[in-house]
């Protein structure tokens, strides 16, 4: 019932040149694909070339990160608005990284996550814990705290469309994947979280990815999983066969 989706985060790499070659060729291999939803993102340089290239595909296009005001001083910074104007669907919240290297707070991610439902962009949250609070046992509350932390005062007409991620801290780049039961065991927990805040029906509406080392080889495993509802795909989305291979899980 909920359309799969499966979405390259390019993070900081490709030159401008080397991400429209990436897009063309995704373009070609993924074409035959239907009833799914396909996502690339690019590095904010390249997401006006990459976005006239995808304009008549099936692929969408996602900003890796935003600033929750319209307009502003705020140098260096881009806008919900900025990424609605070149045709971005959807925008990266609170991944790993951002969280880790940029300080950013759970209160941040959503003045983020409401600045870009209210400019029309669907955003992508990405959640998830470290080893250290796996092994320790707060791994549950640590996913709950980021989620109604992230959520607050979204309202259900809303957050039907969001998309989230699990991402556990330590599968991200590092080739350790979460086995198939742990993802699910999350996403499971994940949606009964989704069922307190916003009822049954949203809660089964909202799509939640599994990221964390996604590659060809265990792609198939993963979205056998009921509550896994799609990937976000980072070192494996760099390569045009390897994303394809992942967009074509069986
Ligand atoms: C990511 O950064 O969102 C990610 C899942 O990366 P990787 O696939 O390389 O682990």
């Amino acid at each position: 019932m909920r359309k799969p989706m499966i979405a390259g985060n390019w993070k900081m790499n490709k030159t401008h040149a080397e991400a429209v070659a990436l897009a063309s060729s995704l373009k070609d291999s993924l074409a035959d694909l239907k009833n799914i939803d396909l996502v690339v993102a690019p590095v904010f340089t390249a997401l006006t070339s990459v976005a006239s290239i995808v304009a008549d595909s099936n692929i969408q296009m996602a900003a890796q990160n935003c600033y929750p005001a319209d307009n502003g001083a705020y140098t260096g910074e881009i806008s919900p608005l900025q990424l609605t104007d070149i045709g971005c669907s959807y925008c990266l919240v609170g991944h790993s990284e951002r969280r880790q290297l940029f300080a950013e707070t759970d209160p941040f991610i959503n003045q983020k996550m409401k600045a870009l439902l209210a400019a029309g962009i669907l955003p992508i949250l990405c959640i998830g814990e470290t080893l250290e609070e796996r092994e320790s046992g707060k791994m549950f509350d640590i996913l709950k705290q980021q989620i109604v932390d992230a959520l607050e005062n979204i309202d259900p007409q809303q957050a039907f469309e969001i998309v989230i991620a699990y991402e556990p801290v330590w599968a991200i780049g590092t080739g350790k994947t979460a086995t198939s039961a742990q993802a699910e065991e999350v996403h499971l927990f994940i949606r009964d979280i989704l069922c307190t805040l916003y009822g049954k029906t949203v809660s089964q509406q909202i799509r939640i990815l599994y990221g964390g080392s996604v590659k060809p080889d265990n792609v198939d495993e993963l979205m056998a999983q009921p509550n896994i509802d799609g990937a976000l795909v980072g070192g494996a989305s760099l390569k045009a066969e390897d994303f394809s291979r992942i967009a074509h899980f069986k």
